[in-house]
Order: C-alpha cells, then structure tokens, then sequence
C-alpha cells in the first residue's frame, strides 16, 4: 500500500500515521522528520533548511524530492509506504507520480485529513514527542497514561518542536492554503482522493482511515 496523507500542520497526520505503521506493517516517511534528521545532523541539507523551516516556510522542491526519491528505494519501502507531509506543492506531486511510474508502482489512496483552522494553533503550540521513541502527545489531547513518561518506551524525555509556535501557525497555514490544498483537487481528478473528518477525536479518525484502506 502506498498511502499520501494530506491536510494542513496539525491536522493529525502524523498521529495516524504513527498508528498505519502500527496496523500495516510500512513505514512512515515524513519529510518534517527526515529534514529535522538532517538539521540535527548538521549536514549540508540541513543547513539549508533550518531557518526555512524555523519561518514556518516550505524548503525548495529539488531538496525534498531528492530525499524523499532516495528513501523509497530503501528496501523497507518495497512492500509500500505513508507519506506524510510530501507532496506539499504540484511540483512534488508531478514528481512523485514520476518516481512511482519509473519504477512501476501506483499510489493505492490521498487521504486528506480535514480540520477547522480554528483548532491547529492549539493543536501545534500543544504538540510534544518522546525524545527517544517519537510518540507523539498533546499537553490536552492526548496526554501520556503516566504522567512524564512515555506509554510506548517509559522514557522520561520529551521534545517540542521549535518551530510549533503560533506565530509560525500563521505562515504555515498560508503555505498551505496556497501550495498545498491545490492538491486536493489534483488527487480527486485522478480518483485518489477520500477525505475524513480530522475534528473527531483520534480514534475516531483511525477508524475511517482504516475503512477508507480496506476498500483501496
Ligand atoms: P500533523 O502531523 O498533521 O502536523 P500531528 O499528528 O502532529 O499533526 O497532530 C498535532 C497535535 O494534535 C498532536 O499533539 C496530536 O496529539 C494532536 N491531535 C492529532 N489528532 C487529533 C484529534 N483528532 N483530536 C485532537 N487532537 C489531535
Ligand atoms: P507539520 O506536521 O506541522 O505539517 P512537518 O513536520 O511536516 O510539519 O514539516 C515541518 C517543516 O518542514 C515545514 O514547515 C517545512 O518547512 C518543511 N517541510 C516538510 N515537508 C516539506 C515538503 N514536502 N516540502 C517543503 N517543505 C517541507
Ligand atoms: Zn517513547
């Protein structure tokens, strides 16, 4: 199965995600992780990238195609994928049905994950994960079952995101409403596209995620 989860910063993509990988046994690939990889890294990418990504912007398209190309040859990727948080512009888009021609593959479903504006700058100044295995919480939404400690690893160590503040929720939403949402309409033209309902809560979400990818 090789799966696109599409919707603005804080929709929950990575979230359900997180569980996909749990049920289908692939992997998640997001760009936003592999970028940060490559910031912490101190690698030429991620050097470019930083302060990009700190102003809430998008990072040029030739980067993130060339990492997201070079992932998916990874023999983990064989027996299919979720993308998340890639494509974010048509040129991605093009250049991912591109990658998935070349090597014979068809993309199986476009989720996109629909929320009301209103709610994704709490949802993003709320956002932490566990330093060591990348659960993902929420200071209200979805708190760990112990409190400080992870309920996947018991680890005690957390993170936030520096870029998960609501000034940058601003730009990045401008981002997306202006590069990302054309994508909606170029995956329903192709007969890719379901949507769901990002508002209901987590597990709800699961759910019709889950039905959506038994019937593709
Ligand atoms: P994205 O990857 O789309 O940016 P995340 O999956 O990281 O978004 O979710 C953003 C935050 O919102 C996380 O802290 C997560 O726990 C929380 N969250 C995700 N889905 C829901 C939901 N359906 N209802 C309430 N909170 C949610
Ligand atoms: P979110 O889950 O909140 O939508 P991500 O973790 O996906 O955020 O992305 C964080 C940042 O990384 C983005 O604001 C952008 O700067 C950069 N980024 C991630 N994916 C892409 C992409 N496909 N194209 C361009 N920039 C990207
Ligand atoms: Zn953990």
């Amino acid at each position: 199965m090789r799966l696109i989860l599409l919707g603005p910063p804080g929709a929950g993509k990575g979230t359900q995600a997180q569980r996909i990988v749990e049920k289908f046994a692939i992997p998640q690939l997001s760009t936003g992780d592999m970028l940060r990889a490559a910031v912490s890294a101190g690698t030429e990418v991620g050097k470019r990238a930083k302060a990009v990504m700190d102003a809430g912007k998008l990072v040029s398209d030739d980067i993130v195609i060339a990492i997201v190309s070079e992932r998916i040859d990874q023999p983990d990727c064989a027996k299919g994928f979720i993308l998340d948080g890639f494509p974010r512009t048509l040129v991605q888009a093009d250049a991912t049905d591109a990658m998935l021609k070349a090597k014979g593959l068809d993309l199986s479903k476009v989720v996109e994950i629909r929320v009301d504006d209103e709610v994704l700058a709490d949802r993003v100044s709320g956002r932490y994960t566990c330093a060591n295995c990348g659960a993902g919480y929420h200071d209200t939404n979805l708190k760990p079952k112990q409190e400080g400690v992870c309920d996947r690893c018991g680890s005690t160590h957390f993170k936030r995101r520096p870029d998960d503040n609501r000034e940058t929720v601003v730009t990045r939403l401008q981002s997306y409403y202006k590069e990302t949402s054309p994508l909606i309409g170029y995956y329903h033209a192709k007969g890719k596209l379901a949507s769901v309902d990002g508002m209901a809560d987590i597990d709800r979400v699961t759910t019709d995620i889950e039905k959506i990818l038994e019937s593709a």
